[in-house]
């Protein structure tokens, strides 16, 4: 089977189609129906407002449709003898455009919505980092933040005119922003509005430049925010400044400042949800006999005790000594393990010793089975 190039095979697929149902106007419609027609079945397969994946296809053969009938010549032609009357011409190539959006500026301009004017482009987000200690994630920090922004320059608000200089209406445009090149193709005539090259799309000209930016109307500037890192924030989590990042185009709203939390992993803590996890290596004789100790905590240093016979993996917990949670109410804990350490035994008497306590003062009962190190671990890391 022969291979078509594809534009001859996409030529052929619509080829049988009647111009005038694909449009939907009747066989006598006037230029300005046509063209109505053609402007209101190309809105409704806008990719703006049509998700449908065969919209594309379709503009294609509303386009080629319209092609034809808005030239007397080929509608002429058409009229009389059909498709067979346009064989032999070149039909419209859509392959020189990148995209369905491009397509639909080539006809319309970008404006079929009726959009007028330069599109001003918002301006672009900002990420920085901090950094902030563990105890700062908990109990909350201000940071100053500096980073180089694109701002509207200040000497000329942005108007990128010295103050008072002379601004002029674009000659090339008009003022509008936008030239339209008309172009005759084989189907009819192809109309093209483009950004002005002479103004950029602004409509204006500046004479009198503000030195100061050069007019352009924003310069980068070195610029500190005060940043308020939330108590309860994680690591990783972003903190948005609406507006602050970099300035738009003048009249288009500036982007926003993210400011990504790292924290800084603290060898006393470890954070589990919202409880703050901390390790308590006691001496085995403490354990046996219980006794009292200071642990830190994300506030202040704290007195604990330590019962008698306390287990290792055992948990002691500090109520509401965890983290808050975010822009929320309530608080984690602290869980505190226990970690007994057991020492080694080297002299001979300190072995007697240890010998003795253990066939003189120690037996079964001496030894909990109320909960086994299993469920002790379990209970350590939920
Ligand atoms: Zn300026
Ligand atoms: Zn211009």
């Amino acid at each position: 089977m022969p291979v078509l190039p594809a534009n001859l095979a996409r030529r052929m697929a619509t080829r049988n189609r009647d111009y005038y149902e694909t449009l939907g106007v009747a066989r006598n419609a006037s230029e300005a129906e046509i063209k109505k027609a053609f402007r209101a079945r190309a809105r409704e397969l806008h990719p703006d407002v049509n998700p449908d994946a065969e919209a594309e296809a379709r503009f294609k053969e509303v386009a080629e449709a319209y092609e034809v009938l808005s030239n007397p010549e080929t509608r002429q032609a058409y009229d009389r003898y059909g498709h067979e009357g346009l064989r032999g011409r070149p039909g419209p190539d859509f392959g020189d455009f990148g995209s369905f959006q491009d397509l639909f500026d080539a006809f319309f301009g970008g404006d079929v919505f009726g959009r007028r004017g330069p599109r001003r482009a918002p301006g672009d987000d900002i990420l920085v980092a901090v950094e902030v200690s563990f105890v700062e994630s908990a109990l909350g920090a201000g940071r100053e933040v500096r980073l180089e922004v694109v701002d509207a320059c200040e000497v000329c608000a942005g108007s990128g005119a010295t103050p008072g200089g002379r601004v002029e209406r674009c000659v090339q445009c008009g003022g509008q922003g936008q030239v339209r090149t008309v172009s005759r193709g084989p189907f009819g005539q192809f109309l093209r509005t483009e950004v002005c090259p002479s103004c950029g799309g602004e409509g204006q000209i500046v004479i009198d430049r503000c030195e100061a930016c050069g007019g352009r109307g924003r310069r980068v500037e070195g610029k500190a925010h005060e940043v308020r890192i939330p108590a309860g924030i994680a690591h990783g989590q972003r903190i948005r400044l609406t507006g602050r990042g970099h300035a738009g185009d003048r009249g288009a709203p500036p982007g926003d400042l993210y400011v990504e939390v790292r924290v800084a992993p603290d060898a006393r803590f470890e954070r589990d949800g919202l409880d703050v996890v901390s390790r308590l290596p006691i001496t085995v004789t403490d354990a046996m006999l219980g006794t009292e100790v200071t642990v830190p905590t994300v506030e202040e240093e704290q007195r604990i005790e330590v019962r008698p016979g306390t287990q290792s993996g055992e948990q002691i917990v500090l109520r509401g000594k965890g983290f808050p949670v975010l822009h929320g109410r309530g608080r984690g804990d602290q869980r505190v393990i226990v970690d007994v350490r057991i020492p080694r035994v080297t002299s001979e008497e300190g072995r007697a010793a240890v010998t003795d306590l253990a066939e003189r003062h120690l037996d079964e009962k001496s030894y909990r089975e109320d909960e086994g190190f299993f469920d002790r671990l379990r209970h350590a890391f939920r």
